[in-house]
């Protein structure tokens, strides 16, 4: 696996550790978006895409996140769901929509993400700077020709 570019939005006066969305292409012909690079204890670290999962509300068919209280569709208050749990006994409130399968695709990724975040901090000090990530939509128009 290849990863052939790399676009970074520095995040500002995050009040969480969010340092920057990011995408990245692979083998010039796979987008990965909303990945996010979070300042860790021991560096940042590279958060991969993910949903909140959801349960039915009993009433209205409604899909909502576990944590919420009230249904977003009818109102009505929700019993306190049990999410799913992972294979450490955790409770899961968040499903990874894409993720690596192994470290070593896991840390490849966090290295060149890592780099593009370092380099694309010195690019925005510079006069006229324009973030790549959201002009994404770009690569999208020209496949639909
Ligand atoms: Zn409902």
């Amino acid at each position: 696996m290849t990863i052939t570019d790399v676009r970074v939005k520095i995040i500002e006066h995050s009040a969480e550790r969010l340092l920057a969305f990011c995408s990245i292409t692979i083998d010039g012909v796979f987008v990965v978006r909303d990945m996010k690079l979070i300042a860790g204890p021991s560096g940042p670290f590279v958060a991969m895409p993910s949903r909140k999962l959801c349960a039915h509300c009993r009433s209205c068919g409604h899909k909502n996140p576990f944590k919420a209280s009230f249904c977003n569709q009818c109102g009505v208050q929700l019993p306190e769901g049990a999410p799913p749990r992972d294979g450490d006994g955790r409770l899961r409130y968040y499903a990874d929509i894409a993720h690596p399968i192994n470290a070593a695709c896991r840390e490849a990724i966090q290295h060149r993400v890592v780099q593009e975040y370092e380099a694309e901090l010195i690019r925005a000090r510079e006069p006229g700077y324009v973030s790549r990530y959201d002009a994404i939509g770009d690569e999208e128009h020209r496949m639909r020709r």
